[in-house]
């Protein structure tokens, strides 16, 4: 999580990282701050518990005027989110000079064997211990990169770091394991950063550093080594974003653009992947496990959050469609359970960033077992792309506010392709059957702009609700996994409570707190459920709960049951998760707007969760 930039270069260094920041503050906004090497010499530091935006309403530029440069944006995990444990961290003597991205887990060891050779601490955080340790081996060996080669070989845990030293002042030592680092290459000019997002207004050439990796960077050099320090070649790369990408273009907020584009995202998502005419779903990433994926007597899908939801799609789709048992795990879980893993098993990560730590892992300890991995990733050369077997990436583009609204969708059109695909390998599906579906596939972006066309009546009953101190959101079948992320995405960005329940089982516990003042989603489009939804619709509204119905634009029956009705179209099982989702992402959205919460930065939240 949070957000690293550093600049050493022919610039002034403060601009480019402040607008760095910015642009990287969906990973972490407890807190910012930098240091500037200035003009005369010296280390200029300011940091500042709250928002990149708060940080440089309290700065004077002028006062910060130097080429070279490190900043910070935080979600802190060691230590409240105050003025003093914001970044940068220095040693006791003020010599090092550290960023850092991740948790040291043993930092406690680390802080009593420096406590006992005379040092001092002045904040909670474990980075300051990190600082530290760089200190206390440079002063052994009078040599800053080796100073940082020995302390990261004696830590356990996560990091990213980008690191000046006061004795060298021509460089910043970057390094990583387990958080993502690249480093974008200008003209005479270089900037380290967590993500692409920050360099590219500079530069779209890119390094990207592997886990055990770090950057030498001066202002006309970079050499890469490995922490055991052997030297590595690396080509550089050339991103495929642009600017507009990354930029709200006119809307209030990154949610909802991200809401808004899910037409265009979709489609992305698919395109060229799909024969219309014969039904064909070709993932080119997934060929070559292909054998794996048709043989394998089970697939376990492991996830967390929304990625989690759209892995229990994944799960109604492919046995439904492939007849193959699937598991479906919260990643933080199946890592540390000694899960029974067995080599003809494939194990699928979902995750947009792919830097999800405790997915990482999970895939990690599956590859371990000899199982074959498979991601299903949004950001391009993350680190799950490049550890898993094979994979699909999902081309959503980037994905900004904190609650994953376009990703989730896409994530669920990559694993009906696979479903589709396994399916007709398989011979489990007719190819009338495929050809159908490859035909509705085809609809599917017209019929979110759709919904996008009615989105005021989405609002009006956001309207209706904001005040609401609970919701349930129910669903039966694959939309029960889709009353999870609808009621998870109302958590999210709206601290309202909600839970989603699978529609039956509401009457085994929950249905005691049904009341006059209790909204209730149901998710009831027309499929074979429907009868038994309206059923517990019923059930709901006798005990005088108020019923919002998502249903379909043809569904006049639903008008007796329910209060407010959120029209979607109708569409095959397989898709109407996508559909579906999308009235309750705006109503969500609406309900946190008009709450006036900060809708892409909701409190305690960061993107791309990167420790454990
Ligand atoms: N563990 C560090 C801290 O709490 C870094 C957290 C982060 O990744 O922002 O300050």
């Amino acid at each position: 999580m949070c957000g690293i930039v550093g600049y050493i270069g022919k610039r002034n260094a403060l601009p480019v990282i402040i607008d760095g920041l910015k642009r990287l503050e969906y990973r972490g906004y407890d807190s910012a701050g930098f240091t500037i090497l200035s003009d005369k010499g010296e280390y200029i530091t300011f940091k500042k518990a709250g928002r990149v935006t708060d940080l440089e309403e309290s700065i004077d530029f002028e006062k910060y005027i130097g080429n070279v440069g490190i900043g910070h944006t935080r979600w802190a995990t060691h230590g409240e989110p105050t003025d003093a444990n914001a970044h940068p961290h220095f040693c006791m003597e003020e010599k090092i000079i550290l960023v850092h991205n991740g948790i040291i887990e043993n930092y406690k060891a680390i802080k009593s064997k420096l406590e006992s050779e005379g040092y001092k601490f002045k904040t909670d955080t474990d980075t300051e211990i990190l600082a530290n340790l760089i200190n206390y081996n440079y002063k052994k060996t009078n040599d800053f990169v080796k100073a940082v080669q020995l302390s990261l070989g004696g830590v356990d845990g996560t990091y990213g770091i980008a690191c000046l030293c006061t004795d060298e002042k021509d460089k910043i030592i970057a390094a990583r394991k387990g958080s993502p680092l690249l480093l974008g290459v200008g003209d005479e000019e270089f900037i380290i950063a967590s993500d692409a997002a920050a360099v590219l207004s500079y530069t779209r050439n890119v390094i990207y550093l592997n886990d055990g990796e770090m950057a030498i960077v001066t202002k006309n050099s970079h050499t890469l080594k490995t922490i055991e320090d052997v030297e590595i070649i690396r080509d550089i790369q050339v991103l495929d974003m642009v600017l507009e990408q990354i930029e709200k273009g006119g809307y209030k907020h990154f949610m909802l653009k991200e809401i808004c584009e899910q037409p265009e995202s979709i489609q992305n998502t698919f395109r060229g992947r799909i024969n219309f005419e014969t039904g064909v779903a070709k993932l080119g990433g997934l060929e070559k496990v292909l054998p794996q994926m048709l043989n394998a007597k089970r697939y376990i899908i492991t996830a967390c959050g929304t990625a989690w939801h759209a892995g229990l799609i994944g799960e109604y789709m492919i046995e439904q469609y492939c007849r193959i048992p699937v598991e479906v795990e919260y990643a933080s879980e199946f890592r540390y359970r000694r899960p029974i893993i067995y080599k003809d098993d494939v194990v699928i990560g979902i995750s947009q960033s792919g830097e999800t730590a405790d997915t990482l892992e999970a895939l990690r300890e599956a590859k371990k077992y000899g199982a074959t991995t498979i991601g299903i990733v949004n950001v391009i050369g993350s680190t799950i792309a490049r550890e898993v077997d094979a994979g699909t990436y999902i081309h959503a583009g980037p994905e900004i506010g904190v609650a994953s609204t376009k990703a989730f969708t896409s994530q669920l059109m990559s694993l009906a392709l696979i479903t589709m695909m396994i399916a007709r390998e398989k011979n489990t599906l007719f190819s009338k059957t495929l050809r159908e579906m490859a035909q509705e596939l085809k609809q599917i972006p017209e019929k979110i702009k759709r919904m996008i066309d009615r989105k005021e009546d989405y609002k009006s009953v956001a309207e209706k609700f904001r005040k609401s101190k609970n919701f349930y959101y129910l669903g039966r079948g694959v939309n029960f996994p889709v009353a999870l992320e609808g009621a998870l995405k109302l958590k999210e960005i709206s601290y309202i409570h909600a839970e989603g329940y699978p529609a039956a089982e509401m009457k085994h516990g929950p249905i005691a707190l049904i009341d006059k003042k209790m909204p209730v989603v149901f998710i009831a489009p027309k499929d074979r459920t429907y009868d038994k939804i309206i059923s517990n619709i019923a059930e709901v509204k006798s005990r005088k709960g108020i019923i919002i119905a998502l249903a379909n634009e043809d569904d006049d029956n639903i008008k007796n049951y329910a209060d407010y009705i959120l029209r979607v179209p109708k569409t095959l099982g397989i898709f109407a998760p996508i559909l579906n989702i999308i009235p309750l992402q705006f109503l969500s959205y609406y309900i946190a707007a008009m709450n006036n919460r900060d809708v892409d930065r909701p409190r305690n939240l960061a993107k791309s969760v990167t420790v454990e």
